[in-house]
């Protein structure tokens, strides 16, 4: 599965050995835009030769030239070597192929439409985004612990590394890495987990800074199940949390949707059965002889199967619902669920006491290992009183329908909330952490 992750770019100074600074190498970056710029509109202008020169053979002959008779190659060949050839250009070769072919794309995709007369001929203006090739970009981290990204890029070819007096063919940017998340997709393409594909740099006006928009594959897990392609991310997690309201509510962190089963079927009729066991308990007390001399047992046989029949319905309600959660972890392409371990947790709630988790929590494995996903448990500790949004974590908060934030003033229903943290990698250390930091 292919994603952009956007990356503000600062110019290395300390690790390119030129003397250049900021002001020159954006100049210089400026200038490969406008090259990229004129590249482009050159490829646009040769295929549209071309085409009113096919076309014009068409209605002659009756049939399309052959692209290599007229011009020994490929158009799309041809246009690389039009435009590498002339010798005007300073970028890396690769990024230059790069470059000519997504304007020859282009072109293809749009020339039914301009042949018509829909649309005008394709005209690239202002500054055109630096095509880069996979093989220009080159991630490291100058420290064991990954506190510093830099990236190599290769921008120039041989004559402009001489025209600037440069050492290298690639300049050295420091990533500006504003989240957890892009330092994670940064660490795993230098792992090599993630291949890094052919991206663009572009210069951000507003923010007055060069950017990498870096296009990374992530290798998705591919099980096809009913001829159905599925789609795990590698650090997705689905927050599953268990409340007293609510059964079931997932999340993926961030995500304002989330999955929620109402409790009120299997507690509508454990109320019911539940009825109907103490009055056939009562019935038995004053049973007639056809019960009586064989043991508590079968005194008690009707109230017993109306236990049989309470748990056959959780059991079919928690093969329902594990389903449907795995499902929808499924649908999010989440690669784990993670959920509180609640064995040995005592709650003075009675409808989890009666609820089995256990069985619940067991069925979900099963089926989410049918998928390839994976369960983590985390130990349940503050969960419901921390702020999913902030971090604020709020000892006295009472357990009510919503959280509402003290320090952020943020108000989510609890159990949303309680599910956004569950989806958080590694929440109970963070917590743990945190409250450390608070006693301090
Ligand atoms: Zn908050």
């Amino acid at each position: 599965m292919i994603k952009v992750v956007k990356i503000p770019l600062i110019y290395a100074e300390e690790r390119n050995q030129e003397d250049l600074d900021y002001k020159k190498v954006n100049e210089i970056l400026w200038q490969l835009q406008r090259q990229t710029r004129s590249i482009k509109n050159k490829v646009i202008q040769l295929c549209w030769e071309y085409s009113g020169f096919a076309s014009d053979y068409k209605q002659k002959n009756n049939e399309y030239p052959n692209e290599k008779d007229v011009i020994g190659m490929s158009l799309r060949g041809y246009t690389y070597k039009a435009v590498s050839g002339s010798g005007e250009y300073d970028l890396y070769s690769v990024n230059m192929s790069a470059t000519t072919d997504k304007a020859y794309k282009e072109f293809n995709n749009s020339k039914g439409e301009m042949f018509k007369g829909n649309r005008s001929i394709i005209n690239y203006n202002g500054d055109q985004p630096l095509e880069l090739s996979k093989q220009s970009i080159y991630i490291f981290s100058s420290d064991e612990e990954y506190k510093n990204f830099y990236i190599n890029i290769k921008l120039f070819n041989r004559k402009a590394k001489e025209k600037f007096n440069l050492s290298e063919l690639h300049l050295c940017f420091k990533a500006f890495v504003k989240d957890k998340s892009t330092r994670c997709i940064l660490e795993r393409c230098i792992a090599g987990e993630y291949a890094i594909a052919g991206s663009l740099m572009k210069y951000n006006r507003n923010k007055k800074m060069w950017q990498l928009n870096l296009v990374y594959d992530f290798p998705a897990s591919k099980i096809s199940k009913n001829g159905k392609k599925i789609f795990l991310e590698g650090d997705k997690i689905l927050g599953v949390f268990l409340d007293y309201t609510h059964p079931i509510c997932a999340s993926v962190y961030g995500d304002s949707n989330s999955f929620i089963v109402d409790g009120d079927e299997i507690e509508n009729f454990r109320r019911k059965t539940e009825q109907r066991r103490r009055s056939l308990l009562r019935q038995a007390k004053y049973c007639g002889d056809g019960r009586i001399g064989h043991g508590i047992k079968t005194r008690n046989r009707p109230a017993y199967k109306i236990e049989d029949k309470i748990a056959r319905f959780r059991d079919t309600c928690n093969h329902k619902y594990s389903r449907a959660l795995v499902e929808y972890a499924v649908k999010n392409n989440c690669s784990v669920i993670q959920m509180e371990n609640l064995t040995g947790v005592s709650t003075d709630n009675k409808f989890l006491k009666n609820w089995s988790y256990y069985d619940l929590q067991t069925k979900i494995e099963q089926k989410a290992n049918e998928y390839g996903i994976t369960v983590k448990y985390l130990k349940p500790t503050y969960l419901t009183r921390r702020c999913s949004s902030c971090g604020t974590i709020d000892k006295e908060q009472e357990l009510t329908e919503y959280f509402i934030c003290p320090d952020c003033g943020k108000k989510m229903t609890a159990f949303y909330n309680a599910s956004q943290n569950i989806a958080i990698a590694k929440i109970d250390e963070i917590i743990k952490k945190s409250l450390e930091k608070s006693e301090n």
